[in-house]
């Protein structure tokens, strides 16, 4: 294997979970007692461990109030999601079928760099029947730091999947890309999410595409390298 392709979940892969959002107000409920959305931060790109501490220090919470109960914290965001996706309706995203099955049948290793916590991202890609294409990943419960999911996906890849040769990270914020560039692997982003080309070009990915329906020029910008 001399490609490796790791994709961002949220806005790259797939729209808007409802279900994930509502987890975390409900643990924050349920575990803190407090009544806190997570759209007070801009969270895009996040570790989920990442969003809950950070929500929760913007409301006045200090450190020793949260760590204690964080692991509980993610728990409880893990549980009611499996309760409740069923009830989600995730949209995938334009594109991301045709180029999954592009990148597998050229022989192409395919993995996750994600901040979701690991059973919440497989349960979102199950749910839309995607999750077969991906063979490993870095995920939210593994690291707080996105760069470090990038590493950890890496050596997986490397250790286990006789992987030798370029990695490519795609996702839709900034976060995404400089994760990629801080682990040394190729970047590409891609303006699904809530970034522009141009915003995103700011910050110096190797490519961006305005969505995943070009798969060839992506197979070919993959394959260049
Ligand atoms: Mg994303």
């Amino acid at each position: 294997m001399n490609r490796l392709v790791l994709f961002d979940v949220d806005r790259t892969l797939i729209g808007k979970s409802q279900c994930h959002h509502d987890a975390f107000t409900y643990a924050f409920k349920k575990v803190y007692n407090v009544n806190v959305d997570i759209r007070i931060i801009n969270y895009g790109g996040m570790t989920d461990p990442d969003i809950a501490i950070r929500v929760l220090k913007k409301i006045g919470m200090d450190e020793d109030q949260i760590f204690p109960s964080l692991n509980h914290c993610m728990e409880t965001i893990v549980d009611y999601f499996q309760k409740n996706v069923k009830r989600d309706n995730i949209p995938i995203l334009p594109g991301v079928k045709e180029l999954l099955e592009l990148l597998s049948q050229n022989g192409i290793l395919l993995g996750l760099i994600t901040g979701n916590l690991e059973p919440i991202a497989w349960g979102k890609l199950k749910s839309i029947q995607i999750a077969h294409y991906f063979k490993l990943g870095g995920f939210g419960s593994d690291n707080i730091n996105r760069t470090e999911l990038v590493k950890i996906a890496v050596k997986n890849a490397t250790k286990n999947f006789n992987f030798n040769g370029t990695a490519f990270v795609i996702g839709d914020t900034p976060r995404d890309i400089k994760a990629g560039l801080e682990a040394d692997v190729k970047t590409i982003a891609v303006a699904t999410g809530t970034y522009s080309t141009a915003e995103l070009k700011k910050f110096n990915p190797d490519f961006v595409f305005k969505d995943l329906k070009d798969g060839k020029s992506i197979f070919k910008a993959i394959n260049g390298f």
